[in-house]
Formats: structure tokens, sequence, C-alpha cells
């Protein structure tokens, strides 16, 4: 299971003769920004730097939903799922022998086998949600690859399929077979930057992927991003900040 540990991300703290406070997250960076007001007597600068740095990560941990696999899901639950909330419904039937999702206007409606034991339906719930999940992330970065193909490369990089992998050496990759090959990590990558990786792997399809990451491939990349540099090193960045997994 990925967790992503943003007590982990350095602080900067600076202290600005004005008038308030104020704390931010630098991509770039990699680190929470800190300007502190010098109005501020000593006694209390510390805790106020404290609540900002805390509101700055709860606004990180926010892109993060993953369902946790070992959670109790109950029945009538709002569940996060796709972008949108669905009311979980779970149903026992003799009239099947497998566990199964499906989804019925805002509901996402899971069938268990009757007489599963507890510890076994439980389980089994909690696989169902994390599947519908991935399959709608799914269909999101599929959709992700085609607006980002028209939008910056005239429709011209056409993708086969878009694929979840469990790599940790690179972010992503595509071969000949035109498959976008994007590590779980990435989907946990800010919307900008996941947005940035898809126009990174679109270009070696505009370039030709003999070009590899050579001059023919950084003209492509630089007329649909001029600011690829910096991108790449917020990648870099990113990539201590969400952690490998086992
Ligand atoms: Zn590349």
């Amino acid at each position: 299971m990925l967790a992503v540990d943003y007590s982990a991300v350095p602080v900067v703290v600076t202290q600005k003769s004005k008038r308030s406070s104020s704390a931010w997250f630098d991509p770039e960076e990699g680190v929470i920004k800190v300007i502190l007001s010098n109005r501020l007597p000593k006694a209390e600068a510390e805790k106020v730097a404290a609540t900002l740095v805390e509101r700055v990560r709860k606004k990180l941990v926010r892109r993060i939903r993953v369902p946790p696999r070992r959670r109790v899901y109950e029945d009538g639950e709002a569940i996060r799922s796709g972008g949108k909330w669905l009311i979980l419904s779970i149903k026992e039937t003799e009239f099947r022998k497998h566990p199964a999702a499906r989804i019925e206007g805002s509901t996402l409606l899971v069938v268990l086998p009757s007489g599963m034991h507890y510890q076994t339906q439980r389980r089994a719930v909690s696989a169902l949600i994390r599947e519908h999940w991935a399959k709608s992330e799914y269909a999101r970065l599929l959709l992700l690859a085609d607006e980002i193909s028209r939008k910056y490369f005239n429709a011209e990089t056409p993708i086969e399929d878009v694929e979840i992998t469990r790599q940790n050496t690179r972010w992503a990759n595509i071969c000949r077979d035109r498959i976008v090959r994007l590590s779980v990590r990435a989907l946990f990558l800010p919307k900008d930057l996941l947005e940035y990786l898809m126009v990174h792997e679109l270009a070696h399809l505009k370039a030709g992927l003999h070009a590899q990451h050579g001059p023919g491939y950084r003209r492509a990349l630089a007329e649909a991003e001029p600011d690829w540099r910096k991108k790449e090193r917020e990648l870099a960045v990113w990539s201590h900040i969400v952690p490998v997994h086992d």
C-alpha cells in the first residue's frame, strides 16, 4: 500500500517585515515555504509557523485518493471514486458465486454471495472498491491522453492504451506498442505535473521513438511545453516526495 508522508517535506522559514504571515508548497524546490511577519512576538512565531505548515500539509494530502485496503466499508456510506461521491450499497444474494460491483446512478452496488464469512466479506468489499477506483483512474488517464494529444500535438499522437504499472524507477514510459505506461506513483502527482508527464510521453511519439531524449525530441517537447526544464525539475523533486513501494 502506498502512502505519502508529507511530514517529510522540508520547511523553510524566513522573517519579513510584512503584516501577515503565509505558507505555501513550492513544487520546484520541494519545500514548504513560510514567511513570518516580524511583528509577531517571539513566543507566538513558532506556533503560527506550525499552524501554517500544518494547513499546507493538509492541502497536499488531499491529492491522495487511493482507497485503503484495510478499511472496513459500511453499507450506505459515501465513498469517493473517479472524482465523484458514490453511495456504497452492499447486498447479499444466493444467486451469485462471486462478489461483484457495478455503478447504478450515484450508487456503487456491491453484491456478495450470501453466507460469506464476515472477514472474507470485508476483504471482498475493499478489493472491489479498490478495483473500481483503479478503473475510474484508468478512464481518467485515457481521457487525459486524448485531451493532451489534441491540445498540444494537433491530435497527431494517438495512443493505443494507458497502463498503470508498479515501476518505481521511472514515472512513465512509452514503447512501439503506443501504450503509455504510468507508474502508480504518478497518480500522486499534482494535476499539472501528471499532465506534463503525459506531454513528455506523447512528445516521444511526435518526435519518433528513435529520437530518444535527443535534440529532435527536445524540439517537439519545447513546442508543446516551453517550460519543460522547470517541469522536469519539479518531477525530480516529487520523486523524493512520493515514496517507492516494495
Ligand atoms: Zn522520456
